[in-house]
């Protein structure tokens, strides 16, 4: 569902992803961690081309990311993306935020976007405020909109970059009870996260990121029982 071959790219002199090569099969849930700057979001960034790479390849469900254009918005639309900030419309209900880009990028009918846009609001758990405005939300809730605004694309691969690091810690759950949902419905993620509870309910597979290169690619269990390298293993004696 996401294929990366030998890709790299650099911020000016810095060298942020080195050399990265990955497949992740359909439905797989990829848990990434790795210290501050190892270039975990710029993973993320490139797979639905926010960020552009400097060589190498990237491509979603077999199709090899486009430059611009047509085809890349319909690309991303297929790449659904939350972040550790909502980013929620201020000024416009939940619904709305929620049925805005399929009505506008997807072109779908008014009351089919709404209706769907409620059954997505359900499914997290918040449909009864579909008429209320982001500011009126929990951080918790907010973050829940920001998943069924991005399920509204109907995407292929959903990447979360820590989901839940600008949250309440009482909040996190409300949060990843909804992602252990969606792996459980099989959708392929990629997921930037700590949350080790979450990564061994919900992960197949735990990569570990350093100085912008894939240092461990290996199970959840073993990862966090028994990381394999130095800096696995001293970064995971800071966050324990
Ligand atoms: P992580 O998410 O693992 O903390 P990032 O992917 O955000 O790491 O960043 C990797 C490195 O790239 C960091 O050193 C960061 O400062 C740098 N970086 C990220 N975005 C930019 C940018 N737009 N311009 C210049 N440097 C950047
Ligand atoms: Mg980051």
């Amino acid at each position: 569902m996401i294929s990366m071959r030998n890709v790299d790219k650099h911020f000016g002199s810095l060298h942020v992803l080195r050399d990265i090569n990955l497949e992740v099969p359909k439905g797989q849930v990829v848990i990434v961690v790795g210290p501050s700057g190892s270039g975990k979001s710029t993973l993320c960034r490139t797979i639905n081309r926010l960020e552009t790479i400097d060589s190498g390849e990237i491509a979603v469900d077999g199709v090899k990311l486009p430059e611009e254009g047509k085809a890349l918005a319909k690309l991303r639309a297929d790449v659904g993306m939350v972040f550790q900030q909502f980013n929620l419309f201020a000024h416009k209900t939940i619904l709305d935020n929620v049925m805005l880009a399929p009505v506008k990028v997807r072109r779908v009918d008014k009351t089919a976007a709404r209706a769907r846009a409620l059954e997505l609001l359900d499914r997290v758990g918040i449909a009864n405020q579909a008429d209320k405005y982001p500011a009126q939300l929990s951080g918790g809730q907010q973050q829940r909109v920001a998943i069924a605004r991005a399920l509204a694309m109907s995407p292929k691969v959903m990447l979360f970059d820590e989901p839940t690091s600008a949250l309440d810690p009482e909040m996190v759950s409300e949060v990843l009870e909804v992602m252990v949902g969606l792996a459980k419905d099989g959708m392929t993620m990629l997921v930037v996260t700590h949350e080790m509870g979450f990564a061994r309910r919900a992960g197949n597979r735990v990569l570990f990121m350093a100085d912008g290169q894939i240092v461990e690619d290996t199970e959840p269990e073993s990862f966090f029982t028994a990381p394999k390298s130095d800096r696995a293993r001293d970064f995971l004696g800071k966050i324990l």
